[in-house]
């Protein structure tokens, strides 16, 4: 039995630029793991507490009390546990910080802990991490690897440009193998630039890869999308279709909702006849967060309007928290949630309410967070839960890293 003998914090840089937390645990038979977590831009209020410094240092960006708490009172406690003991472990952080969003510790330094120990129970155990995983899960899940969502246009927070939704995604058709959809989104990606560039549109690149055009509307975005699709050799809605992540948190004003599109702004019915136009004419996919996340009344009236035509999914409505799940499900405003892992803070709480949400017949997503490391955690969590589709951001950058880690699983699922 191997048990936890060192945990040692540190602060690294993440894609943005801005400090966070990588935690390395050793165990008493010699195995050593390390996990990092990412960071949000565009964050739900009802996510767990993220621990910075404040301050000067870093523009008050620092987790260097994250990381002291990881070192000076997770690790002391955790000692002597044994690894394989996920479930303990990470309740035992809970219980340690003791408050409702873990604001006490940081949830940062906690989910680096629980994914490190996590990563360190699959080693000792010689399991792939994904295999070991789904001792977790209910079900058996056999060899599926989820539908990646490549974000190929960005706007809102994690851009700079014109554009007020957050991503513009291409979604795969679900019949093909993973490597087959990685080629198609790496086709359209490249595509896009060149559709871009025969336009004279900003060809740089935002937080997650995508690019960052100065576009008049929003709904040149999906134009352009879709030209992407059928200029990369495969066909619009029979190979690759449309999703967006919408995240209108980010430009709701009181009551109503104010976008590029049309000079007086929208009101929830507007929206919902916005997002019905847009579905006839791009027959989307996927909308994520089409209304902001205490706008229950809009919601409502966007899932039943069409609800059963594309998937709605709640991703800073819902924070990967249960009670916010139960609320989603009482409502009924979803057909699908986002899961990220550092909107809770602990894996143990992540499967759960992806538990939850298998069994109430809801699709998961497992995403990233716009400031992401070079960890590869999720790629496996994803597979390992069992999620419908991953969202990883562009097939390029450092999101690279987790698309990469995905085909490396498909690879080892097919000499299993
Ligand atoms: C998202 O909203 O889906 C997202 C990944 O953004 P962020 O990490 O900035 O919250
Ligand atoms: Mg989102």
């Amino acid at each position: 039995m191997a048990k936890i003998k060192h945990i040692d914090s540190r602060e690294i840089l993440d894609s943005r630029g801005n400090p966070t937390i990588e935690t390395e645990i050793t165990l008493t038979d010699g195995i050593v793991e390390r996990s990092s977590v990412p960071s949000g831009s565009s964050k739900g209020t009802y996510e767990a507490f993220e621990l910075r410094d404040g301050q000067d240092r870093y523009n008050g960006m620092g987790v260097l009390r994250a990381v002291a708490n990881v070192n000076k009172i997770i690790a002391p406690k955790l000692q002597g546990m044994d690894v394989l003991d996920q479930q303990k472990i990470d309740r035992a952080m809970i219980e340690i910080d003791g408050t409702q969003n873990k604001s006490k510790l940081g949830a940062n330094g906690i989910l680096s802990v629980s994914q490190s120990v996590a990563k360190a129970g699959a080693k000792t155990s010689l399991l792939p991490l994904p295999l070991y995983l789904r001792q977790f899960v209910s079900g058996s899940l056999g060899k599926k690897i989820p539908i990646p969502m490549f974000n190929l246009i960005e706007g809102g927070k994690h851009a700079a440009n014109t554009l007020d939704f957050q991503e513009f995604l291409v979604v795969p058709a679900s019949s093909k193998s993973y490597s087959q959809s990685l080629e198609l989104g790496v086709s359209v990606y490249q595509s896009l630039k060149k559709v871009l560039f025969e336009r004279s549109e900003n060809t740089s690149v935002a937080d997650e890869g995508g690019f960052a055009p100065n576009l008049d509307i929003n709904q040149n975005g999906l134009a352009i999308t879709k030209e992407a699709i059928e200029r990369s050799g495969f066909s619009f809605s029979l190979d690759a279709f449309i999703g967006l992540d919408v995240a209108a948190n980010s430009f709701r004003a009181g009551k109503v909702y104010k976008i590029k599109d049309r000079a007086i702004p929208y009101d929830q019915d507007d929206l919902v006849e916005l997002y019905r136009t847009l579905l006839s004419d791009y027959s989307l996919l996927y909308i994520e967060d089409p209304f902001a996340e205490d706008d229950w009344e809009g919601w409502k009236k966007i899932y039943s309007a069409i609800g059963d035509k594309t998937l709605i999914v709640g991703d800073d409505l819902v924070t990967t928290n249960p009670y916010r799940l139960q609320l989603a499900l009482d409502n009924k405003v979803v057909g699908g949630v986002i899961i990220k892992p550092n909107q809770i803070g602990t894996i143990t709480e992540a499967i759960a309410v992806s538990e939850i949400a298998r069994y109430t017949g809801l699709k998961i997503i497992v995403s990233h967070r716009s400031g992401e490391t070079m960890d590869t955690f999720i790629a496996d969590f994803a597979v390992g839960i069992g999620a419908d589709y991953v969202k990883f951001g562009a097939p390029a950058r450092e999101r690279v890293s987790k698309y990469n880690r995905l085909s490396e699983i498909e690879t080892d699922f097919q000499n299993l």
